[in-house]
């Protein structure tokens, strides 16, 4: 059977296993998924005795995703440009290839949503990892331009620069966002410890709505600050979550699964 597992540290808490296999039944793939616990020390260790134990690819998250990237001899294009790998995947003659499907998850569920993208103008509040990835699947949408506000200034700056060929990206500290938008979206880690990034007051749009790249039981502090600010409709990451591993899927089985009940289920538990 063919085995595929998720790298991370920690791993305990990955909705992956599930989804994957549920990905697997509704396409009649047989294949294995489960959780590795790597160390910061030894992911390469671990990622090679996966492959010698019959692995044919993998998911990674925090805190490799850098790491994977540094392993892969091909890299897609939204990999390359992320610098971070969620999808390593073994080819046919036995290199590894790796993919970052964080963003083209992100933009699915966006448009899953029906929240539109083209000529609108995007607030995004972090600059990290998540950030980085969902960037040029974001500017290919064409959006009228994207503000990235980030605790630490120069990070976002940086990053503005790194994408600044692909469209209208600017970097700002949190404390210094300017303009009115018509989507926000949440990707620092601030939820993920039940925190608030600290926000002035931002104009938004008549329509604007706001997403949460985090998920969790009830709506996260970032979902509860747009519903005070009377926005249409706050999302969370669940369904970024599910599109990316979609993504995954599909690059290893060449089949696309049903993403919506897989959706409706991990909502409903
Ligand atoms: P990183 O650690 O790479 O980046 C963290 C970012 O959050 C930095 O910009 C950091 O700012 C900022 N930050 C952290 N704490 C605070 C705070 N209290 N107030 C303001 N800013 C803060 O994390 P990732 O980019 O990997 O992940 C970010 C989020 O995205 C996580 O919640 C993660 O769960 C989510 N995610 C969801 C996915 C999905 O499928 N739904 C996929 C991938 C990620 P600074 O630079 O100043 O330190």
């Amino acid at each position: 059977m063919d085995r595929y597992t998720v790298f991370g540290n920690p791993i305990s808490q990955s909705k992956s296993p599930q989804i994957h296999q549920q990905f697997a039944e509704q396409t009649q793939q047989s294949i294995h998924y489960d959780r590795t616990l790597a160390e910061p020390d030894n992911f390469a260790e671990a990622v090679t005795q996966f492959r010698l134990a019959g692995g044919c690819g993998a998911n990674v998250t925090a805190p490799f995703k850098q790491q994977a990237f540094a392993l892969c001899q091909q890299l897609t294009e939204r990999a390359r440009r992320a610098e971070a790998v969620n999808t390593l995947y073994w080819q046919a003659d036995g290199s590894l290839l790796g993919d970052n499907t964080d963003g083209i998850g992100l933009v699915t569920d966006l448009i899953r949503l029906g929240v539109a993208l083209a000529d609108q103008r995007i607030l995004i509040l972090g600059a990290g990892g998540a950030v980085r990835g969902i960037l040029a699947p974001l500017l290919a949408q064409q959006p009228q331009r994207i503000v990235i506000a980030n605790r630490t200034e120069s990070t976002a700056q940086q990053l503005a620069n790194d994408f600044a060929d692909l469209g209208s990206v600017q970097g700002v500290g949190l404390q210094q966002i300017v303009g009115e938008f018509d989507l926000v979206l949440n990707g620092t880690a601030a939820s993920l410890t039940g925190e608030l990034p600290s926000l002035p007051k931002i104009a938004l749009s008549p329509q604007a709505v706001s997403y949460d790249l985090s998920y969790g039981t009830g709506l996260t502090p970032f979902q509860q600050w747009g519903q005070a600010q009377g926005l249409n409709a706050n999302y969370n990451g669940i369904g970024m979550l599910v599109e990316q591993a979609a993504a995954s899927f599909q690059l290893w089985r060449q089949i696309q699964p049903d993403t919506a009940t897989v959706l409706s289920r991990l909502i409903a538990e």
